[in-house]
């Protein structure tokens, strides 16, 4: 299939790798150009802005970094919506609050354009094997038409909806994602300050009940103080943002993702915003 792909950071970079990897014609656009030489050299083709990626293509996928880019690179001054053609399809795979992606079917509908909202769940290293999990929003006949892609990028797909539903549900998981973390950096920065060893603490929490499954791959990078990105703090916090906006948009109090937004934007202030979210840890430690 002939597929463009827009926003190559840590994720869209792996998955654009996969796609190329299953075979397909790649078209690539990014904001900066040095992190697409890799997949040049495996041969994507270069398009010098948004708007020239989706000449040739049946699908466009897009990985950004929140709603600000993805609306400049589809609506503004050399936006891919200005010139899709009708009937091709676009596929916007980054995390954004589900109104925004609402308002970006409508967009693209108005012109004739296919859309489908489609997060993925999983962070850098099932990005690179191909086993990320797509939630997807839209149209039965937009999702089959996109699933030999989503088979070449990830192990999963959940069709949960129409527009909308999949950064519903999107929202909903990084919720659980950002608050048990924030919880699981209070409970050893406490038992810390109490003089407990991080040994102990990680040997009792992490692998037991009350601690979810994913701290276990967290477990040696946390030890070694090493916060290299995995998925940056920052758009943790953007998550949250979003996930602030989606609950106020359905009338839904939600005081602990406020709670645990406000964690994370103080760790932005103090430069953490850069490292791995489980830098909250880090940060609540130097409190
Ligand atoms: P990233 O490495 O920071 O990549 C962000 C991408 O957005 C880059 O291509 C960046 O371009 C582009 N971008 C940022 N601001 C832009 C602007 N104003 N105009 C045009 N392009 C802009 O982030 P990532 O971790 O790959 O995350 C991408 C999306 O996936 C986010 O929505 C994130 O929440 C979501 N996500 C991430 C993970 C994870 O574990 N990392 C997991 C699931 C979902 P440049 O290269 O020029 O900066």
């Amino acid at each position: 299939m002939n597929v463009g792909f827009i926003g190559l950071g840590i994720m869209g970079s792996r998955m654009a790798a996969n796609l190329l990897k299953a075979g397909h014609d790649l078209t690539v656009h990014n904001r900066t150009k040095e992190k697409a030489e890799e997949l040049l050299e495996r041969g994507a083709t270069w398009a010098a802005s948004p708007a020239a990626v989706v000449q040739e293509v049946d699908i466009l996928i897009t990985m950004l970094a929140h709603p600000e880019a993805v609306e400049e690179t589809a609506l503004g001054d050399e936006g891919f919506l200005v010139t899709m053609r009708e009937g091709q399809l676009w596929v916007d795979s980054s995390t954004l609050n589900p109104s925004f992606s609402k308002r970006m079917a409508k967009e693209a509908n108005a012109r004739g354009i296919r859309f489908l909202d489609a997060p993925v769940s999983g962070t850098k290293a099932p990005a690179e094997s191909g086993d990320l999990t797509f939630f997807v929003g839209g149209s039965e006949e937009d999702v089959s038409r996109a699933q030999p892609l989503f088979e070449a990028m990830g192990k999963a797909t959940k069709h949960v909806g129409d527009n909308g539903m999949g950064t519903s549900l999107k929202v909903v998981v990084n919720h659980m994602l950002a608050t048990s973390m924030a919880a699981f950096a209070e409970g050893v920065a406490f038992g810390e300050g109490l003089g407990l060893s991080q040994e102990v603490l990680f040997d009792t929490l992490i692998g037991g009940p009350l601690v979810p499954a994913f701290m276990g791959a967290k477990r040696e990078k946390l030890e070694a103080g090493d916060y290299t990105p995995d998925f940056p703090l920052k758009w943790m916090q953007k998550d949250m943002q979003m996930v602030a906006t989606a609950a106020y948009d359905a009338g839904v109090p939600m005081p602990l993702a406020n709670l645990t937004k406000e964690l994370y934007q103080a760790a932005v202030r103090r430069g953490h915003g850069d490292e791995d979210f489980s830098a909250i840890y880090e940060d609540m430690k130097e409190d």
